[in-house]
């Protein structure tokens, strides 16, 4: 297919171009998933939008907030998340959720930013011939085909799981986000920032025509909080989450007073899960038992045919991760 490539210079000139003609006209950072979809016909924009040329924005760099908390460009590529010594220190998840994602040729082109805004990996729609609800048609395929991959709860017509391992750690740890448009910049904290089929089938966020993510924000973290990215997957290297767990928790005299506990891999956006997390809160760590912690990490479980085993899966990494902070058995 053919397309038009634009560089724009400055931020407001990529914004005014991204409201020109919504659908038709996309931002690319570093093309990872998105030339992948035009090549599958997923998606056929008239325009691309480069992000890499603006240079009147911090696209790109961690640089440390004066609260004590970290910015990160959007266009900060996944392999600098990883390896920054901050992030890997203070923000532990969200070191190991980039550092395990794909593999070192996309986590070198990948951005935060475009791993944030990624389309959903549903074989179906990523097929170039099964035109799915998703994708404008009059139907799920998932539903009686293959489901093994896809949500066990919050699925409502469309069963995609959010594919970015980063966006999990990222809500366990309080982050939030820059959008920018002609208009100005809003912050939004992560959590409110993806939405499910249940509030639009067609997109997987609130980004308006015209939008983009520019920053992801942490704040700094409690005092003596330790977090943990636990991922399950089929091969080892660059494969998707069947189901992921992001775990922060502060303990102070013996006694978990903080617990944020997310998982991955269950949902269309990142899943709280708020038994594991009540159960935590409050408890001394003598008396957490792991497995406790995690039966019921999935409240109102509604698995396809295919991937009940996920319920299990999330309930064992909520315990393997809570076992781990907490160096308790
Ligand atoms: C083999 C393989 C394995 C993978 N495994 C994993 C995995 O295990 N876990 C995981 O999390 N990811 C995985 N990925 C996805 C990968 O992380 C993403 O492809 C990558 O992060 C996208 O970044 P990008 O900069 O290349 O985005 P692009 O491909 O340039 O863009 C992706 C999407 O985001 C939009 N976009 C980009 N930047 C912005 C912005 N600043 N504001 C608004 N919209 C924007 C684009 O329009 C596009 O729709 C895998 C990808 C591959 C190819
Ligand atoms: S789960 Fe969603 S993306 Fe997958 S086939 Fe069904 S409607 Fe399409």
């Amino acid at each position: 297919m053919t397309f038009q490539l634009l560089q724009p210079s400055t931020l407001a000139e990529a914004c005014a171009a991204l409201a020109d003609a919504p659908g038709g006209v996309v931002p690319i950072a570093g093309g990872t998933d998105l030339l992948s979809e035009i090549r599958d016909g997923t998606a056929t924009p008239s325009t691309l939008v480069a992000l890499d040329a603006i240079a009147d924005a911090d696209l790109t760099g961690i640089t440390e907030t004066p609260d004590g908390g970290l910015r990160i460009g959007a266009l900060t590529t996944i392999a600098d998340v990883a390896a920054h010594e901050g992030i890997r220190s203070r923000h532990t998840a969200l070191a190991q959720a980039a550092g395990g994602l794909a593999t070192p040729q996309v986590r070198n082109l990948g951005t935060l930013g475009g791993n944030l805004n990624q389309r959903p990996r549903c074989w179906y729609y990523r097929h170039p011939l099964t035109v799915c609800l998703k994708r404008g048609g009059d139907r799920c395929y998932a539903i009686q085909g293959v489901g093994k991959y896809l949500c066990v709860t919050g699925g409502d017509r469309c069963f995609i799981v959010h594919p970015s391992d980063a966006a999990v750690a990222l809500t366990a740890l309080g982050a939030s986000v820059t959008v920018a448009s002609a208009d100005g910049e809003r912050t939004v904290a992560i959590a409110d920032y993806f939405v499910g089929p249940d509030v639009d089938l067609m997109r997987e966020n609130v980004l308006q025509p015209g939008e983009l993510l520019t920053a992801v924000s942490l704040p700094s973290p409690a005092a003596g909080q330790r977090s943990i990215y636990l991922k399950a997957r089929e091969r080892e290297s660059g494969d998707f989450a069947l189901v992921s767990v992001a775990t922060a928790l502060v303990v102070t005299d013996g006694t978990v007073t903080e617990a944020s506990v997310v998982l991955g891999g269950v949902a269309p956006v990142p899943y709280r899960a708020r038994n594991t997390e009540e159960y935590l809160r409050g408890r001394a760590v003598d008396d957490v038992v792991p497995a406790d912690a995690g039966a019921a990490a999935i409240a109102d479980p509604r698995p396809l045919p295919d991937n009940a085993y996920k319920v299990p899966m999330a309930s064992n990494l909520a315990a393997r991760a809570v076992a781990s902070l907490l160096s308790v058995a």
